[in-house]
């Protein structure tokens, strides 16, 4: 019989037992081997079947189902048992037997035996629910999230919250064999929103004054590595009050990593080796590192993205004609100092008529110039063709490496969007011609994201990563004089077109830090205002550092399969941010706002 706080052997590992004043096991545990023994378990009812008139409860907990039998000879168990609904929270003592050999479930890690209830008690009684617990049935969201509580009590979300808690677990041993430091960062912090807008929290023994909720750690984890901490990780919440997308949501979680005395080379082979190991062994799948790597340039320029999905093989490439074509479409691009650029669709991929036509329509209203069609036969054919000349079709061939059968859009145009709008173009065709292989997990790296772009709204440059990012020191010099070409030690981990990770190497010379809040138009008292600290803490003796941040809820989406982030959070927010399971954000009273020196100007609509 087990007892609370013994151990029993499960398998071959000698695991803690699941034994409480409740139960002497899971309802995951009994095996043949526990024939015989008289034992309690506890759980919910997640199944009542007559047979005859002997009743068959499914019996579930976390760690499983068993199956309980309620005899009619007995009479007291079969009383309660005729009366008992789904989901109410039961106890039962019983005496552990094999099925008879035709009844023996496989799917079921307890198939093989059944429980004969001796005792039936029940602990408490469910309402009807407001959807089935059991089972597949598709739940409309809304309901799904009110009634929460429920929803986790499913099987699916269940497995996905368990892996997730498995990852974690993984995350903090791997951290800590590399000696990693878990230091916890305060969540109340000052508010120096750049980026994103900032929650705030009003202090009521500060009065007029606020906290804001961390968008991440970053200057914390700076600090804690010029207090001689060297490697520091911590899983942490980050909160950004952005407009919600499909995949965002106003809390959510990072693992937020930084490191001393390294150069990029060193951070990224420390996140390589945790997604290894976290791929092996959660998924068991083998990821080869080191990861391949590009630049920013090369990932916009040819996969029109700087996250690029590189299990898509189409490319954009860029073709150099003739100054003459014979065709004006591309003289006068040429002339305007336009590129000519292509996706050649190989063999035997072929697009219908149809399809292009669709494509033409939908990409020229997404800012594309046109969409031109050639197809690679004994020679180069398709609408304008006729035009051009021998030598200009014989660079389109050699450029794109055109083969028969092939098929080539082409298209004209310069800059970042034109080269996204042909990225968006490229995903679409791979999905469209079916080239990406759902099943493979690809990682790579792309580095030297530019330092600084200009945000036309606010008519100043914006840092691209953040304002702690350190230039790259063959464009120190550019600084100030041709901001837009200066590169960053910055970097982010893409995964099948996801950015699931995001750092860079750290500006530690208070001198170039305060070049940089110049340059992101801050006033040297705006700067000493808000990072003051940061930029002492500096003088104090720096050590060159840097790091990254995973999104560890994206992270988890993508290990389970997931289509909504949604399904990893234990209490997501909808896309309003609001909690549908307890009413927030909500009303507060008169007196809380009074007591916090808060007025508000928003009148409710009642
Ligand atoms: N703090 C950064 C972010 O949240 C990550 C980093 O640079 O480490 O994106």
């Amino acid at each position: 019989m087990f007892k609370p706080g013994f151990f029993y052997f499960k398998k071959v590992t000698m695991i803690p037992t699941l034994a409480t004043t409740h139960r002497m096991a899971s309802c995951g545990d009994l095996r043949n081997i526990d024939e015989g023994k008289t034992i309690r378990l506890s759980g919910w009812v997640a199944r009542i079947r007559d047979h005859g008139g002997v009743l068959f409860v499914d019996l579930r907990d976390r760690f499983g189902k068993t199956q309980v039998v309620c005899d009619p000879a007995n009479e007291t168990v079969y009383s309660i048992a005729k009366n008992l609904r789904s989901e109410w929270v039961i106890s039962v003592t019983g005496k552990v037997r094999l099925r008879p050999e035709n009844s023996r479930n496989e799917n079921l890690e307890t198939g093989e035996i059944e429980v004969v209830a001796l005792e039936l008690t029940v602990l408490n009684q469910s309402q009807v629910l407001p959807f089935q617990i059991e089972g597949t049935e598709e739940v409309n969201e809304d309901l799904r999230l009110k009634y929460r509580y429920l929803d986790l009590r499913r099987e699916g979300l269940q497995q996905k919250l368990l892996l997730r808690s498995r990852i974690t677990h993984i995350i903090r041993d791997y951290f800590h064999r590399h000696q990693f430091a878990e230091i916890e960062t305060p969540v109340l912090m000052k508010s120096t929103p750049e980026g994103a807008r900032d929650f705030l929290v009003p202090s009521r023994v500060n009065a007029g004054k606020f906290f804001a909720l961390p968008q991440s750690p970053q200057t914390y984890k700076q600090i804690l590595m010029v207090s001689g901490f060297d490697r520091y990780f911590q899983i942490v919440k980050c909160f950004r009050d952005e407009d919600l997308r499909a995949d965002r949501q106003p809390e959510f979680t990072q693992i937020d990593i930084e490191m001393a005395f390294i150069d990029q080379q060193d951070i990224q082979t420390v996140a390589e080796g945790l997604v290894a190991r976290l791929f092996h062994d959660v998924m068991n799948i083998e990821i080869p590192v080191p990861f391949q790597r590009m630049t920013y340039d090369i990932a916009i320029n040819r996969y029109g993205s700087d996250k690029p999905d590189l299990r898509n093989p189409l490319i954009i490439s860029d073709v150099t004609l003739p100054a003459e074509t014979g065709f004006k479409v591309f003289d006068s691009a040429i002339s305007e100092g336009k590129l000519i650029s292509g996706i050649r669709i190989p063999s035997p991929s072929v697009l219908s008529r149809n399809t292009y036509d669709d494509l033409v329509e939908r990409y020229k209203a997404a800012g594309l110039a046109g969409l031109i069609l050639f197809r690679m036969g004994s020679q180069l054919d398709g609408p304008v063709v006729k035009f051009l000349n021998d030598e200009s079709k014989q660079a389109i061939i050699d450029g794109f490496g055109l083969k028969e059968g092939d098929t080539l859009l082409l298209s004209t145009g310069v800059g970042t969007k034109y080269k996204i709008i042909l990225g968006n173009l490229r995903l679409e065709l791979g999905k469209i011609l079916n080239l990406v292989d759902e099943n493979q997990y690809l990682f790579h790296w792309v580095n030297d994201f530019p330092l600084l772009e200009w945000d036309e709204e606010e008519k100043r440059y914006v840092a691209m990563h953040h304002m702690f990012t350190s230039p790259r020191d063959e464009d120190m010099d550019k600084l100030g004089v041709d901001n837009s070409a200066v590169r960053a030690k910055a970097y982010d981990l893409v995964l099948n077109g996801n950015e699931v990770a995001g750092g860079s190497i750290r500006i530690y010379k208070p001198e170039v830090q305060s070049k940089i809040f110049e340059l992101l138009g801050m006033s040297v008292e705006e700067a000493k205002e808000k990072f003051g600290f940061l930029l002492d803490a500096f003088k104090f003796g720096a050590p060159p550092h840097g790091g990254i941040a995973f999104g560890l809820d994206r992270l988890v989406m993508i290990m389970t399969q997931s289509t909504s982030i949604r399904d990893v959070i234990a209490f997501p927010k909808n896309s309003n941010a609001q909690s549908l399971m307890d009413g927030a954000p909500s009303d507060v009273a008169d007196k809380q706002l009074r007591e916090l020196y808060i007025k508000t100007t928003h009148i409710p609509v009642k």
